[in-house]
């Protein structure tokens, strides 16, 4: 694989005067260019040495291995300056601003990562004896307790490992719930501003997903859900505070409409961070929704995990609630894994699990962290940073609101800031050439094109952790940025980024056609 000279073009201070610049290594200022481990490892090197192994060939019984493996071979200070290189080419929210919409990008305090790292806590295997995982069993209990307290909810299942795990979980109860009625509900609402994954579980779980119209103003249409609601429906499936930033102040009228018609409230919590402390869910009418652990409660999250999805469960819900249960005996805390042992719990007698979903209780390094931050926030803590994270979001609604365009600008919002591709009207610029050109200012770009309830839409989320100064400073830069596009200033933004490690990638083709798998030409190659 060859280096391909352009992708480390440089440009020249000064945007008015794009000419770009070519470095010979590929390397710029004291950013690397780095090629990928294989190239460049050489054979017989390694970073350890191993006393030379005698062996022949009959007491291996004939299966030593007869040609190289074709593993990098690297001194360690190669490996170590390979690693670090590529982890300068990525984006952390520890090295600045991360404004993704419905991610909650916040600060993952260094607290939780000390406690998920105690030995006990770390180290602990899923199968260890029931009296040698008492602490364990007593932490998840304790944010059990948190998370039906901080919800007004009766019942959590914490084993599914994702919000969208969470989802499946709660419709899966839900399925439950209507068999064990003798009913046959084969159909699930959906708003048409949800997040993928809702229709994507809905038609998972085996339902048939009909879509429910969104208002001019950015609120579910109620009449229109009333409308569809009837004896086939199952549940209705609603994001609040919703996909657009606006919390549904019909919520509480839309739950009785939706229990009045035989059907279940399933929330996506995915947006709790605004309202924890403040709003309990139960308090709504919600039936079950899924908390995840990784945006509300800090933990680490993108680039595909872990996480952790518990869903709280109304007391029609509890019951179905998947294994494993956990109940306190005599001896203390014990999971219970299958339905013989359900038995022998009396008090568990109405306990009727769908099943399960996971071979294991759940995302234990998860539920560690998010408890230390509950404990280290304390109740008040916890809605303070809701409280926050909502007046950042509008703090950055008022001040870009007048340069680009916000479709529900009017009133307030809740933890994210909404606008739409208006204000790129007659440009040339797009919402995807606007939010590339924000890398070249040090700016992960905010989330883009969702919800598509409006066009070209860009989702601001600052979340609470982010001071006022950090906040001006991307407000400026927005500003700045906005009143660039529309001064008719297009080649800043057309095949930006240009300052980022990469030049623009074809997201497309990266989509659909990704290479996983690198291959040196002279190996011969096991079958895909
Ligand atoms: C993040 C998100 C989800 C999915 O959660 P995962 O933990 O990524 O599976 C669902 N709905 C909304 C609105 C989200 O923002």
């Amino acid at each position: 694989m060859e280096i391909d000279a352009n992708r480390r073009k440089v440009v020249a201070p000064g945007y008015h005067a794009p000419e770009e610049l070519t470095t010979i290594s590929g390397d710029r200022g004291l950013d690397h260019e780095e090629k990928l481990i294989f190239e460049i490892g050489r054979d017989g090197v390694t970073g350890v040495d191993f006393p030379e192994v005698q062996l022949s060939g009959a007491r291996l019984g004939g299966q030593q291995r007869k040609t190289a493996i074709g593993l990098p071979g690297l001194s360690e200070p190669e490996v170590i300056r390979h690693y670090v290189r590529l982890s300068r080419m990525n984006y952390a929210i520890d090295a600045g601003l991360y404004p993704l919409g419905s991610c909650t990008m916040k600060h993952n305090p260094r607290l939780n990562e000390k406690m998920a790292r105690l030995p006990g806590f770390g180290d602990l295997h899923p199968l260890a004896p029931r009296a040698t995982t008492q602490g364990a069993l007593a932490l998840i209990s304790q944010l059990m307790n948190w998370l039906t307290v901080l919800t007004g909810m009766p019942a959590v299942a914490m084993s599914p490992k994702a919000g969208a795990h969470g989802e499946l979980c709660g419709l899966l109860a839900i399925r439950a719930a209507i068999a064990a009625r003798g009913e046959n509900r084969p159909r699930i609402l959906v708003p048409e501003s949800a997040h993928g994954t809702n229709p994507a579980t809905a038609a998972f779980a085996g339902f048939t997903v009909d879509e429910v119209p969104a208002k001019p103003n950015g609120h579910v249409d109620a009449q229109a859900l009333k409308a569809k609601l009837g004896p086939d429906v199952a549940a209705i499936m609603l994001t609040n505070p919703n996909t657009c930033g606006l919390f549904e102040g019909e919520v509480v009228e839309i739950a009785k409409a939706v229990h009045e018609a035989g059907a279940y409230f399933y929330c996506d919590g995915a947006n709790f961070n605004a309202i924890a402390g403040r709003v309990r869910p139960g308090d709504l009418g919600i039936d079950a929704m899924h908390i995840n652990l990784h945006k509300t409660f800090s933990t680490p999250h993108g680039g595909g995990g872990p996480g952790a999805g518990p869903v709280v469960l109304s007391a029609a819900l509890a019951p179905f609630a998947p294994l494993p249960l956990l109940v306190a005996d005599k001896d203390g805390f014990k999971l219970i894994e299958d339905r013989d042992e359900l038995r022998l719990f009396s008090e568990l007698g109405g306990a009727k699990p769908f099943g399960r979903m996971s071979a294991f209780h759940g995302q234990m390094g998860m539920f560690v962290r998010a408890l230390a931050y509950m404990l280290s926030h304390g109740r008040d803590g916890v809605r303070q940073a809701s409280e926050d994270a909502v007046l950042s979001a509008n703090y950055i609604l008022a001040s870009l609101k007048d340069v680009m365009s916000a479709p529900f600008g009017d009133g307030p919002c809740m933890h994210e800031a909404l606008f739409d591709d208006t204000f790129l009207e007659g440009t040339g610029v797009t919402t995807l050439d606007f939010a590339k050109a924000m890398i070249d200012e040090g700016y992960h770009p905010m989330t883009m094109y969702f919800p598509l309830v409006v066009h070209g839409a860009m989702l601001i989320e600052p979340t609470e952790s982010e001071s006022k100064a950090s906040l001006d400073a991307f407000i400026h830069v927005l500003r700045e940025m906005a009143l660039e596009a529309k001064a008719g200033r297009k080649a800043r933004f057309e095949g930006a980024p240009r300052l980022a490690p990469r030049r623009r990638l074809d997201e497309t083709a990266a989509a659909r056609k990704p290479i996983l798998r690198w291959k040196r030409a002279e190996l011969p190659q096991a079958a895909e």
